[in-house]
């Protein structure tokens, strides 16, 4: 299959970039190339800038109708859920990612569009009548101005949709730069958005390879005519957004790394734990910022648990990523292959290696970045591999006595992401939901979408700021009190 060539989007026009370099995209399933991109760097990255901020300053997108903008998300997402096969093999060739998954993304982006379709039709304020006689308050929310928008390659569409569909719905303008892993489906995302009715100028993407995209994330994040950065991707390089931010005191929202506890209690519903604690680590290869990567379960019970894991792990399905038959395909690159064997190595000196740990046998596989499903017991939670990122299959098996040594080890990390209790014990499942420090606690589920509009984000060191929802909307909206003082009518009964 030959490669396609993408373009990037400036001021409305698909355009080669001004170098004319290119870099090119592999498959992580069998090395094919199967995109080419433009090598993007500072100057095309300030003419991107300059067209979302003239498009903010001098048209009249910023103070358009919400019901117009509303009609553009809805029609938006019409078209996407009529093109869910072509983003899906883009996600899945680029991604590695499962095609069966990789629908669930693109649906799951267009319900995304639709809402905030709704949130924009509904945008109001706030009128404060009542408090004294001659004032009359109103608290107007007003766009931000430009957002710049800077994603990981995990899960390449709906993380960047949380962003521009909220980021539209409330006026802004945009520049995005998605990962260079995953570029296809944020292009594919802007001309849909331009036949959708979106003016030029409003959404810009640029893409590039630039020392990993870092360079041109720099330029976005620190550049005084960006007014807010939202962001997905490590800790790491969020602390570096962070401090470029500071430069013009943006708005950041940050969405960043995870080391979630999956807590398992004796009483639970174990065959539905064992299901949770199955997708909980190996969805997406687990290359998931809220993977169930510290599997806690009472002393018990645990040895049981973790045999029945283990069978269950054996039916994991790795394959070609465009095969519905794959339940698991390979991790994302080469560094994120080294990365992983890394951290299954140290591991193999801090616990027992009870399952995985190799590469597969299948020759078919060969070519791909291929990690077993992997399952580490008996880890102290003091552990690199308990501690640490690692984002691909590798679980960290733990016990625990009672709720409250089990509250102890899940809060003992820097991260506070996600969590998930397995209890038929409702003081038990609440006194965890409420000592958790994390943004989202499952109870008996994990990876939990059916309230896909609940708010999303993370404590600690794993963010600011929230996703989803109406908090996902305030995030790209300004508020403004306005105080009327009133003359003669003051007091008039
Ligand atoms: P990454 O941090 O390497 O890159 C993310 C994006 O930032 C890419 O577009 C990259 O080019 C850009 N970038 C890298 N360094 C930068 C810098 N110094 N300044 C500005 N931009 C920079 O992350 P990744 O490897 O693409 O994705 C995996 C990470 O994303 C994991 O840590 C994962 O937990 C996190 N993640 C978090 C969530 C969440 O919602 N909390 C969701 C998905 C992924």
């Amino acid at each position: 299959m030959p490669a396609t060539d993408f373009d990037v989007m400036i001021n409305g026009r698909e355009q080669p970039g001004l170098s004319g370099e290119r870099f090119t995209r592999q498959s992580p399933f069998d090395q094919s190339v199967v995109s080419t991109y433009p090598n993007c760097g500072i100057e095309e990255t300030r003419l991107a800038i300059v067209s979302a901020r003239d498009t903010f300053d001098s048209t009249r997108w910023p103070v358009s109708k919400a019901a117009d903008r509303a009609k553009i998300l809805n029609k938006a997402s019409q078209l996407m859920l009529e093109r869910v096969d072509e983003f899906a093999r883009w996600i899945s060739l680029e991604a590695g990612k499962p095609i069966k998954m990789a629908r669930s993304e693109v649906t799951h982006s267009a319900h995304v569009m639709a809402y905030y379709g709704s949130a924009a039709a509904d945008l109001k304020g706030e009128a404060i009548t009542q408090q004294v006689p001659d004032a009359v308050g109103l608290v107007i929310n007003e766009p931000i101005g430009v957002v710049g928008i800077i994603t990981p390659w995990n899960f390449p569409l709906s993380l960047v949709v949380r962003k521009v569909a909220p980021a539209l719905a409330a006026g802004n303008t945009i520049v995005a730069k998605p990962s260079h892993f995953t570029p296809a489906v944020t292009l594919m995302l802007a001309k849909l958005l331009s036949e959708a009715g979106l003016p030029d100028g409003v959404f810009n993407v640029i893409t590039s390879e630039t020392e990993n995209g870092a360079l041109v994330g720099q330029e976005i994040a620190g550049s005084s005519k960006v007014d807010m950065v939202a962001f997905t991707g490590s800790t790491e390089a969020g602390k570096a957004v962070a401090r470029a931010g500071a430069a013009n005191i943006k708005r950041v929202a940050l969405e960043l790394g995870g080391k979630s506890p999956n807590i398992v209690f004796a009483d639970a519903d174990i065959d539905e734990a064992l299901k949770g604690a199955y997708n909980g680590i190996y969805m997406n290869s687990g290359q998931v910022c809220q993977a169930g990567t510290r599997l806690m379960v009472q002393r018990d019970i645990k040895g049981e648990f973790v045999a029945r894991l283990i069978e269950m792990s054996r039916a994991v399905r790795m394959g070609d990523p465009l095969s519905p038959d794959t339940s698991m395909g390979p991790v994302v690159n080469e560094k994120q292959f080294a990365k992983v064997n890394d951290y299954i190595s140290r591991g193999r000196d801090e616990a027992n290696l009870v399952f995985g740990g190799d590469k597969p046998a299948d020759p078919a596989l060969e070519k791909g970045f291929f990690v077993s499903p992997t399952i580490f017991d008996e880890v102290g939670n003091g552990a690199t591999i308990a501690q640490e990122e690692i984002f691909g299959p590798v679980l960290s098996v733990m016990a625990f006595d009672t709720a409250e040594e089990a509250l102890a080890i899940a809060n003992d990390t820097m991260y506070g992401l996600a969590a998930a209790v397995w209890t038929n014990n409702i003081n038990t499942a609440f006194q965890m939901a409420k000592g958790i420090r994390a943004g989202t606690v499952w109870v008996n589920a994990y990876h939990s979408t059916s309230l896909n509009n609940m708010p999303y984000g993370g404590y600690k060191q794993s963010g600011l700021g929230r996703e989803l929802g109406a908090d996902g909307l305030h995030e790209y909206m300004e508020t403004k009190s306005v105080q009327l003082q009133l003359r003669g009518a003051a007091g008039a009964r």
